[in-house]
């Protein structure tokens, strides 16, 4: 599925119900941290939601409610169009505290319902009650879908077991080019299970961009690092990446990845300075 934004066409994945959401969406780690008022990230924001960008991704914890106050006004007088995700602190998911910081959200982002909640890392809570939290909250409007975040492959058999966890509609984890181990195990039992990806730090928080092989390519190609890097993971299924920019240069960077098709000889570049896993190793967080 395709829809022309902003010049350039933008993508979608269904979730496992079949409601598409974007393949490139917009983080907010970092934003609302600082004392100036932030209209610069929301203005960035604006920006990447017309470029056709519309799904962001905010956290309770991110700036303790300040990210999800910026993208309030983000959202403001256009949230109809906008997929919005936010997180529960895992030491506030039990059945009511997950309730009670869901309504916390909602009310930092001004609006009456969440796309997405999820659980961002597991806790000591036992996933039982977060899950019979987040039926909760759909029966009452105020969450669409539910799914986790950090979730390995052992995490999701488990999560898959418990009543109701078979209605996850997503698992947001670290994916990058430098960071390739859940190729082995958690991204085919995701394909396998129609769970969306969301690939979390996706230019590992810029660090991705310094790396020589990536640089070559992407001067050869024409493009910039962050689009050759951004590119790749938006190839792979099924996989949605959530880069976060402040600045609006990056903002318009980052979408035109999506006009950057990586042919067969790229992308066996790519394996050769990148290398897929060859054994499980422990799932990566940042
Ligand atoms: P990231 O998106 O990999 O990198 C963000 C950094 O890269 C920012 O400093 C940004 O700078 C810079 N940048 C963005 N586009 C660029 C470009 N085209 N060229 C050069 N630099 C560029 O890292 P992230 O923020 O950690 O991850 C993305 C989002 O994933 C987060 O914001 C958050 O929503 C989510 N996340 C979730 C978890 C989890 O546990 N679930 C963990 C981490 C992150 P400017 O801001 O100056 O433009």
């Amino acid at each position: 599925m395709q829809e022309f934004a902003g010049g350039v066409a933008m993508r979608y994945r269904p979730l496992p119900d079949g409601e598409p959401i974007p393949v490139l969406g917009l983080g907010t780690w970092g934003m609302g941290e600082a004392r100036s008022s932030g209209d610069d990230m929301v203005a960035a924001l604006r920006l990447g939601l017309d470029l056709g960008m519309t799904l962001i991704d905010t956290a309770e914890m991110y700036g303790e409610g300040g990210a999800e106050q910026l993208a309030g006004k983000a959202i403001a007088g256009r949230r109809d169009g906008v997929f919005l995700v936010s997180k529960v602190y895992p030491h506030n998911a039990t059945r009511a505290g997950t309730i009670a910081a869901c309504e916390r959200s909602l009310k930092r982002l001004g609006t009456d319902r969440l796309d997405l909640y999820l659980l961002h890392w597991r806790g000591e809570v036992p996933l039982d009650e977060t899950l019979d939290a987040f039926a909760a909250l759909r029966r009452s409007g105020k969450i669409r879908h539910y799914g986790v975040s950090n979730f390995a492959v052992a995490d999701m058999v488990e999560l898959w077991s418990r009543p109701g966890g078979d209605g996850t509609a997503a698992n947001q984890v670290l994916y990058n080019l430098g960071r390739r181990g859940i190729e082995w195990d958690l991204l085919p039992w995701c394909r396998e299970h129609r769970v969306p990806v969301m690939a979390y730090s996706p230019i590992e928080q810029g660090r991705l961009l310094r790396r020589r092989a990536l640089g070559d390519l992407a001067r050869r190609r024409g493009a910039t690092p962050a689009q050759l890097a951004l590119a790749w993971l938006l190839a792979r299924d099924p996989v949605v990446a959530i880069p976060k920019a402040g600045r609006p240069e990056h903002v318009r960077e980052n979408c035109a990845a999506l006009d950057l098709a990586l042919t067969g000889p790229e992308l066996a570049e790519l394996d050769r300075a990148f290398p897929p896993p060859h054994r499980a190793r422990p799932l990566e967080m940042l």
